[in-house]
Protein backbone atom coordinates (compact mmCIF):
# COMPACT_ATOMS: atom_id res chain seq x y z
CA UNK A 1 0.00 0.00 0.00
CA UNK A 2 2.48 2.48 0.67
CA UNK A 3 4.01 2.23 -2.48
CA UNK A 4 1.33 4.17 -4.04
CA UNK A 5 1.87 7.50 -2.65
CA UNK A 6 5.51 7.01 -2.62
CA UNK A 7 5.44 7.04 -6.20
CA UNK A 8 2.80 9.44 -6.57
CA UNK A 9 5.19 11.74 -4.67
CA UNK A 10 8.18 11.07 -6.98
CA UNK A 11 5.96 11.99 -10.21
CA UNK A 12 5.02 15.14 -8.04
CA UNK A 13 7.98 16.41 -7.11
CA UNK A 14 11.04 14.17 -8.38
CA UNK A 15 13.74 13.04 -6.57
CA UNK A 16 12.93 15.35 -3.60
CA UNK A 17 9.49 13.33 -2.94
CA UNK A 18 11.08 10.21 -3.23
CA UNK A 19 13.65 11.30 -0.01
CA UNK A 20 10.92 12.51 1.82
CA UNK A 21 8.30 9.33 1.37
CA UNK A 22 11.41 7.72 2.10
CA UNK A 23 12.00 9.16 5.18
CA UNK A 24 8.60 9.74 5.92
CA UNK A 25 8.50 5.39 5.45
CA UNK A 26 11.02 4.61 7.85
CA UNK A 27 10.44 6.75 11.13
CA UNK A 28 6.19 5.49 10.51
CA UNK A 29 7.28 2.09 9.05
CA UNK A 30 10.20 1.58 12.13
CA UNK A 31 7.58 2.39 14.84
CA UNK A 32 4.52 0.45 13.19
CA UNK A 33 7.18 -2.23 13.23
CA UNK A 34 7.64 -1.94 16.80
CA UNK A 35 4.54 -2.19 17.88
CA UNK A 36 4.07 -5.42 15.78
CA UNK A 37 1.65 -3.15 13.51
CA UNK A 38 3.45 -3.61 9.84
CA UNK A 39 4.15 -2.99 7.25
CA UNK A 40 5.69 -6.57 7.85
CA UNK A 41 4.55 -8.77 10.92
CA UNK A 42 5.02 -12.04 9.99
CA UNK A 43 3.35 -14.17 12.62
CA UNK A 44 5.73 -16.04 15.37
CA UNK A 45 8.70 -13.64 14.76
CA UNK A 46 10.39 -11.66 17.29
CA UNK A 47 10.94 -7.99 16.63
CA UNK A 48 14.73 -8.43 15.48
CA UNK A 49 13.90 -10.51 12.25
CA UNK A 50 10.65 -8.02 11.79
CA UNK A 51 12.99 -5.30 12.12
CA UNK A 52 15.65 -6.92 9.66
CA UNK A 53 12.77 -7.72 7.26
CA UNK A 54 11.58 -3.65 7.62
CA UNK A 55 15.49 -2.98 6.44
CA UNK A 56 14.65 -5.47 3.18
CA UNK A 57 11.51 -3.43 2.55
CA UNK A 58 13.19 -0.24 2.67
CA UNK A 59 15.79 -1.42 0.44
CA UNK A 60 12.85 -2.58 -1.95
CA UNK A 61 11.15 0.27 -1.81
CA UNK A 62 14.28 2.64 -2.54
CA UNK A 63 15.42 0.86 -5.50
CA UNK A 64 11.59 0.71 -6.93
CA UNK A 65 11.70 5.21 -6.30
CA UNK A 66 15.43 6.45 -6.87
CA UNK A 67 15.56 5.02 -10.71
CA UNK A 68 12.16 6.18 -11.35
CA UNK A 69 12.65 9.63 -10.14
CA UNK A 70 16.01 9.48 -11.88
CA UNK A 71 14.44 8.57 -15.13
CA UNK A 72 11.79 11.04 -14.62
CA UNK A 73 14.60 13.87 -14.42
CA UNK A 74 16.20 12.90 -17.28
CA UNK A 75 12.75 12.72 -19.34
CA UNK A 76 12.29 16.67 -17.99
CA UNK A 77 15.87 18.00 -19.10
CA UNK A 78 15.23 16.30 -22.59
CA UNK A 79 11.37 17.79 -22.91
CA UNK A 80 12.96 20.72 -22.44
CA UNK A 81 15.91 20.71 -24.24
CA UNK A 82 13.39 19.53 -26.80
CA UNK A 83 11.44 22.58 -26.25
CA UNK A 84 14.12 24.96 -26.65
CA UNK A 85 15.71 23.34 -29.61
CA UNK A 86 11.82 23.75 -31.75
CA UNK A 87 12.04 27.69 -30.08
CA UNK A 88 15.41 28.40 -31.75
CA UNK A 89 14.63 26.41 -34.78
CA UNK A 90 11.41 28.35 -35.53
CA UNK A 91 13.91 31.70 -34.83
CA UNK A 92 15.70 30.52 -37.35
CA UNK A 93 12.88 29.54 -40.05
CA UNK A 94 11.05 32.88 -39.15
CA UNK A 95 13.61 35.34 -39.54
CA UNK A 96 15.98 34.14 -41.81
CA UNK A 97 16.35 36.19 -44.81
CA UNK A 98 16.99 33.09 -46.84
CA UNK A 99 14.40 30.50 -47.45
CA UNK A 100 14.84 27.40 -45.36
CA UNK A 101 12.99 23.63 -47.15
CA UNK A 102 13.03 20.43 -46.00
CA UNK A 103 12.77 18.13 -48.62
CA UNK A 104 11.39 14.06 -48.12
CA UNK A 105 13.52 11.27 -49.79
CA UNK A 106 11.01 11.09 -52.51
CA UNK A 107 10.84 15.08 -53.32
CA UNK A 108 8.31 16.03 -51.76
CA UNK A 109 8.38 19.45 -49.87
CA UNK A 110 7.48 18.90 -45.86
CA UNK A 111 8.75 22.35 -44.51
CA UNK A 112 8.96 25.90 -46.18
CA UNK A 113 9.94 29.17 -43.95
CA UNK A 114 7.61 32.30 -44.20
CA UNK A 115 10.26 34.03 -46.27
CA UNK A 116 9.33 31.98 -49.63
CA UNK A 117 6.65 34.41 -49.56
CA UNK A 118 8.77 37.85 -49.00
CA UNK A 119 11.30 36.20 -52.00
CA UNK A 120 9.17 34.15 -54.11
CA UNK A 121 5.39 35.55 -53.32
CA UNK A 122 4.26 32.20 -52.40
CA UNK A 123 3.20 31.39 -49.25
CA UNK A 124 4.47 28.44 -47.34
CA UNK A 125 1.07 26.72 -47.54
CA UNK A 126 1.15 26.80 -51.05
CA UNK A 127 4.14 24.38 -51.82
CA UNK A 128 4.30 22.16 -48.78
CA UNK A 129 2.98 19.00 -49.64
CA UNK A 130 3.84 19.33 -53.70
CA UNK A 131 7.13 17.56 -55.41
CA UNK A 132 9.87 20.19 -55.43
CA UNK A 133 10.47 19.12 -59.36
CA UNK A 134 6.70 20.80 -59.92
CA UNK A 135 7.89 24.04 -58.47
CA UNK A 136 11.36 24.52 -60.47
CA UNK A 137 12.20 25.38 -63.81
CA UNK A 138 11.50 22.69 -66.45
CA UNK A 139 15.40 23.01 -67.57
CA UNK A 140 16.80 22.76 -64.37
CA UNK A 141 14.70 19.43 -63.26
CA UNK A 142 17.52 16.81 -63.60
CA UNK A 143 20.05 18.87 -61.63
CA UNK A 144 17.65 19.37 -58.77
CA UNK A 145 16.63 15.81 -58.30
CA UNK A 146 20.80 14.63 -58.69
CA UNK A 147 22.39 17.60 -56.35
CA UNK A 148 18.96 15.71 -53.42
CA UNK A 149 20.57 12.40 -54.31
CA UNK A 150 24.02 12.89 -53.73
CA UNK A 151 23.24 15.20 -50.41
CA UNK A 152 21.42 12.40 -48.99
CA UNK A 153 23.75 9.56 -50.26
CA UNK A 154 26.78 11.48 -48.42
CA UNK A 155 24.84 12.81 -45.00
CA UNK A 156 28.36 14.44 -44.09
CA UNK A 157 28.65 17.08 -47.28
CA UNK A 158 26.90 19.86 -47.84
CA UNK A 159 25.60 19.96 -51.96
CA UNK A 160 25.80 23.24 -53.63
CA UNK A 161 23.27 23.90 -56.76
CA UNK A 162 21.78 26.53 -58.80
CA UNK A 163 18.31 26.60 -60.10
CA UNK A 164 15.48 28.62 -62.10
CA UNK A 165 11.97 29.04 -60.79
CA UNK A 166 8.91 31.00 -61.57
CA UNK A 167 7.94 33.33 -58.85
CA UNK A 168 4.46 33.92 -58.07
CA UNK A 169 4.31 37.40 -60.13
CA UNK A 170 5.61 35.13 -63.08
CA UNK A 171 9.14 35.98 -62.86
CA UNK A 172 11.90 33.61 -63.92
CA UNK A 173 14.13 33.98 -61.12
CA UNK A 174 17.74 32.00 -60.35
CA UNK A 175 18.54 30.55 -56.69
CA UNK A 176 21.31 28.74 -55.24
CA UNK A 177 20.72 25.89 -52.42
CA UNK A 178 23.17 24.41 -50.23
CA UNK A 179 21.21 20.92 -49.37
CA UNK A 180 22.47 18.47 -46.44
CA UNK A 181 20.74 15.30 -45.40
CA UNK A 182 18.30 14.82 -42.54
CA UNK A 183 18.81 11.39 -40.88
CA UNK A 184 16.56 9.81 -38.39
CA UNK A 185 17.95 8.67 -34.98
CA UNK A 186 18.68 5.32 -36.46
CA UNK A 187 21.07 7.08 -38.96
CA UNK A 188 19.09 6.31 -42.20
CA UNK A 189 18.50 9.39 -44.37
CA UNK A 190 14.92 10.61 -44.65
CA UNK A 191 15.11 13.82 -46.81
CA UNK A 192 17.27 16.94 -47.44
CA UNK A 193 16.89 20.66 -45.64
CA UNK A 194 17.88 23.25 -48.23
CA UNK A 195 18.90 26.59 -47.47
CA UNK A 196 17.54 28.80 -50.60
CA UNK A 197 19.04 32.19 -51.79
CA UNK A 198 17.86 34.45 -54.63
CA UNK A 199 20.80 35.40 -56.67
CA UNK A 200 19.44 36.13 -60.19
CA UNK A 201 21.61 39.96 -59.95
CA UNK A 202 24.14 37.93 -59.25
CA UNK A 203 23.59 35.29 -62.30
CA UNK A 204 22.68 38.33 -64.75
CA UNK A 205 25.85 40.07 -63.61
CA UNK A 206 27.43 36.30 -64.64
CA UNK A 207 25.90 35.87 -67.86
CA UNK A 208 26.86 39.68 -69.05
CA UNK A 209 30.42 38.91 -68.02
CA UNK A 210 30.29 35.33 -69.79
CA UNK A 211 28.63 37.52 -73.09
CA UNK A 212 30.97 40.39 -73.26
CA UNK A 213 33.92 37.43 -73.24
CA UNK A 214 32.55 35.50 -75.91
CA UNK A 215 31.02 38.76 -78.49
CA UNK A 216 32.36 41.20 -80.67
CA UNK A 217 30.74 44.39 -79.65
CA UNK A 218 30.55 46.31 -82.48
CA UNK A 219 28.74 43.97 -84.90
CA UNK A 220 27.50 41.03 -81.33
CA UNK A 221 28.70 38.48 -83.51
CA UNK A 222 31.09 35.72 -81.56
CA UNK A 223 34.76 36.42 -81.24
CA UNK A 224 37.41 34.43 -82.81
CA UNK A 225 37.19 32.62 -78.99
CA UNK A 226 34.08 31.16 -79.46
CA UNK A 227 34.79 30.45 -83.21
CA UNK A 228 37.67 28.19 -82.15
CA UNK A 229 35.86 26.42 -79.36
CA UNK A 230 32.75 25.59 -81.79
CA UNK A 231 35.11 24.78 -84.65
CA UNK A 232 36.14 21.89 -81.99
CA UNK A 233 32.97 20.72 -81.63
CA UNK A 234 32.61 20.84 -85.26
CA UNK A 235 35.59 18.34 -85.96
CA UNK A 236 34.20 16.48 -83.27
CA UNK A 237 30.60 15.88 -85.26
CA UNK A 238 32.55 15.50 -88.48
CA UNK A 239 34.23 12.61 -86.64
CA UNK A 240 31.24 11.25 -84.92
CA UNK A 241 29.02 11.10 -87.36
CA UNK A 242 31.06 10.80 -90.49
CA UNK A 243 29.07 14.20 -91.76
CA UNK A 244 30.02 17.37 -93.43
CA UNK A 245 30.75 20.68 -92.47
CA UNK A 246 32.27 24.10 -93.86
CA UNK A 247 34.47 27.24 -93.37
CA UNK A 248 33.82 29.91 -94.73
CA UNK A 249 35.77 32.95 -94.83
CA UNK A 250 34.27 36.72 -95.48
CA UNK A 251 36.56 39.77 -96.54
CA UNK A 252 35.29 43.37 -96.93
CA UNK A 253 36.69 44.53 -100.78
CA UNK A 254 37.91 47.81 -100.66
CA UNK A 255 37.20 48.77 -97.32
CA UNK A 256 40.22 50.69 -96.81
CA UNK A 257 38.76 53.22 -99.14
CA UNK A 258 35.23 53.26 -97.44
CA UNK A 259 37.00 54.24 -94.30
CA UNK A 260 39.38 56.89 -96.17
CA UNK A 261 35.96 58.08 -98.06
CA UNK A 262 33.10 58.56 -95.41
CA UNK A 263 35.26 57.98 -91.96
CA UNK A 264 35.22 55.43 -89.87
CA UNK A 265 32.13 55.37 -87.93
CA UNK A 266 30.60 54.85 -91.48
CA UNK A 267 33.07 52.37 -92.08
CA UNK A 268 31.58 51.13 -88.06
CA UNK A 269 28.24 51.28 -90.11
CA UNK A 270 29.12 48.70 -92.90
CA UNK A 271 30.77 46.13 -90.66
CA UNK A 272 27.33 46.29 -88.42
CA UNK A 273 25.02 45.69 -91.97
CA UNK A 274 27.01 42.95 -92.95
CA UNK A 275 27.40 41.44 -89.36
CA UNK A 276 23.50 41.64 -90.30
CA UNK A 277 23.25 40.03 -93.83
CA UNK A 278 25.45 37.06 -91.97
CA UNK A 279 23.57 36.65 -89.51
CA UNK A 280 20.33 36.39 -91.36
CA UNK A 281 21.55 33.91 -93.81
CA UNK A 282 22.81 30.91 -91.46
CA UNK A 283 20.55 28.67 -89.15
CA UNK A 284 21.14 29.22 -85.45
CA UNK A 285 22.84 26.28 -85.37
CA UNK A 286 26.17 27.90 -87.52
CA UNK A 287 28.96 29.83 -85.91
CA UNK A 288 28.90 33.21 -87.04
CA UNK A 289 32.29 35.36 -85.93
CA UNK A 290 33.73 38.36 -86.50
CA UNK A 291 37.72 37.47 -86.61
CA UNK A 292 39.20 40.90 -86.89
CA UNK A 293 39.17 43.78 -88.93
CA UNK A 294 36.77 43.41 -92.04
CA UNK A 295 37.22 39.59 -91.91
CA UNK A 296 34.70 37.37 -90.52
CA UNK A 297 33.98 33.74 -90.31
CA UNK A 298 31.19 31.22 -90.76
CA UNK A 299 30.84 27.82 -89.62
CA UNK A 300 28.38 25.93 -91.18
CA UNK A 301 27.90 22.42 -89.00
CA UNK A 302 26.13 18.94 -90.66
CA UNK A 303 25.90 21.16 -94.07
CA UNK A 304 26.50 19.68 -97.53
CA UNK A 305 28.73 22.22 -99.64
CA UNK A 306 25.75 22.76 -102.13
CA UNK A 307 23.83 24.02 -98.82
CA UNK A 308 26.74 25.98 -98.03
CA UNK A 309 27.62 27.28 -101.22
CA UNK A 310 24.16 28.62 -101.24
CA UNK A 311 23.91 30.48 -98.09
CA UNK A 312 27.82 31.91 -98.73
CA UNK A 313 25.72 33.18 -102.12
CA UNK A 314 22.86 34.71 -100.66
CA UNK A 315 25.20 36.36 -98.24
CA UNK A 316 27.11 37.87 -101.14
CA UNK A 317 24.25 38.89 -103.34
CA UNK A 318 22.29 40.58 -100.37
CA UNK A 319 25.31 42.64 -99.35
CA UNK A 320 26.41 43.50 -103.09
CA UNK A 321 22.92 44.87 -103.26
CA UNK A 322 22.67 46.75 -99.90
CA UNK A 323 23.82 50.36 -99.15
CA UNK A 324 24.60 52.42 -96.36
CA UNK A 325 23.94 55.85 -95.42
CA UNK A 326 27.24 58.36 -94.85
CA UNK A 327 26.55 61.60 -93.12
CA UNK A 328 26.86 63.35 -96.20
CA UNK A 329 23.80 61.34 -97.52
CA UNK A 330 25.45 59.64 -99.81
CA UNK A 331 25.20 55.80 -100.10
CA UNK A 332 28.01 53.57 -99.64
CA UNK A 333 27.90 50.45 -101.41
CA UNK A 334 30.36 47.96 -101.15
CA UNK A 335 31.10 44.11 -101.82
CA UNK A 336 32.60 40.95 -99.89
CA UNK A 337 34.87 38.22 -101.07
CA UNK A 338 34.28 34.70 -99.70
CA UNK A 339 36.40 31.34 -99.41
CA UNK A 340 35.02 27.95 -98.58
CA UNK A 341 36.59 25.17 -97.39
CA UNK A 342 35.44 21.52 -95.63
CA UNK A 343 36.35 20.58 -92.32
CA UNK A 344 38.52 17.10 -92.40
CA UNK A 345 38.62 15.37 -89.00
CA UNK A 346 42.41 15.79 -90.07
CA UNK A 347 42.40 19.12 -90.61
CA UNK A 348 43.33 21.89 -87.53
CA UNK A 349 41.72 24.92 -87.21
CA UNK A 350 45.04 26.91 -88.84
CA UNK A 351 44.78 24.41 -91.65
CA UNK A 352 41.01 24.75 -92.58
CA UNK A 353 41.87 28.48 -91.95
CA UNK A 354 44.47 28.64 -94.35
CA UNK A 355 42.73 26.27 -97.05
CA UNK A 356 39.14 28.57 -96.91
CA UNK A 357 41.84 31.98 -96.89
CA UNK A 358 43.31 30.20 -100.01
CA UNK A 359 40.45 30.12 -101.94
CA UNK A 360 39.47 34.28 -100.46
CA UNK A 361 42.72 35.02 -101.60
CA UNK A 362 41.80 33.39 -105.60
CA UNK A 363 38.30 35.28 -105.10
CA UNK A 364 40.14 38.58 -104.88
CA UNK A 365 42.30 37.58 -107.41
CA UNK A 366 39.40 37.34 -110.09
CA UNK A 367 38.08 40.44 -109.51
CA UNK A 368 36.02 40.05 -105.70
CA UNK A 369 32.54 40.15 -105.01
CA UNK A 370 32.33 36.18 -105.74
CA UNK A 371 32.65 33.12 -103.87
CA UNK A 372 35.89 30.28 -104.51
CA UNK A 373 36.02 26.96 -103.19
CA UNK A 374 39.09 25.19 -101.41
CA UNK A 375 40.70 22.52 -103.13
P1 LIG B 1 40.73 43.95 -99.97
O1 LIG B 1 39.63 43.97 -100.95
O2 LIG B 1 42.00 43.46 -100.62
O3 LIG B 1 40.40 43.18 -98.80
O4 LIG B 1 40.99 45.44 -99.58
P2 LIG B 1 40.78 46.08 -98.16
O5 LIG B 1 40.90 47.55 -98.29
O6 LIG B 1 39.54 45.58 -97.54
O7 LIG B 1 42.00 45.45 -97.38
P3 LIG B 1 42.79 45.83 -96.11
O8 LIG B 1 42.97 44.60 -95.32
O9 LIG B 1 44.07 46.53 -96.57
O10 LIG B 1 41.95 46.86 -95.31
C1 LIG B 1 41.18 46.51 -94.24
C2 LIG B 1 40.72 47.77 -93.57
O11 LIG B 1 39.75 47.52 -92.58
C3 LIG B 1 41.86 48.47 -92.88
C4 LIG B 1 41.26 48.98 -91.58
O12 LIG B 1 41.33 50.40 -91.48
C5 LIG B 1 39.81 48.60 -91.69
N1 LIG B 1 39.30 48.19 -90.42
C6 LIG B 1 39.72 47.19 -89.63
N2 LIG B 1 38.96 47.13 -88.51
C7 LIG B 1 38.04 48.11 -88.59
C8 LIG B 1 36.99 48.57 -87.73
O13 LIG B 1 36.73 48.03 -86.67
N3 LIG B 1 36.23 49.61 -88.14
C9 LIG B 1 36.49 50.24 -89.32
N4 LIG B 1 35.72 51.27 -89.66
N5 LIG B 1 37.48 49.85 -90.14
C10 LIG B 1 38.25 48.80 -89.79
MG1 LIG C 1 41.22 42.03 -94.72
MG1 LIG D 1 39.27 43.54 -97.19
Amino acid sequence: MPFVPLLLMVFRIGRLGAAISLLVLTVVGTACTAEGLGPITPPGTGIGTKLQLFQLYLVFATLIALPVATELKRRKLLFSAVQEGAALHRIIADRSGDIIMAVDADGTIRFASPSLSVIAGFSPAAVTGRLARDVVAFEDIDRVIRAHRNAMADPAATVMFEFRAHKASGELAWFESHARAISAEDGEVTGTVNVVREVSRRKARELNLARAAATDPLTGLSNRRIFTAAYEDAIADVTACHGRSYLALFDLDFFKRVNDRFGHATGDDVLRAFAAILKANVRSADTVARLGGEEFGVLFDGLSQVEAQEACERVRAQFAAATVTAPDGSSVATTVSVGLAALREDRSLAEALRAADAALYASKGAGRNRLSIAA
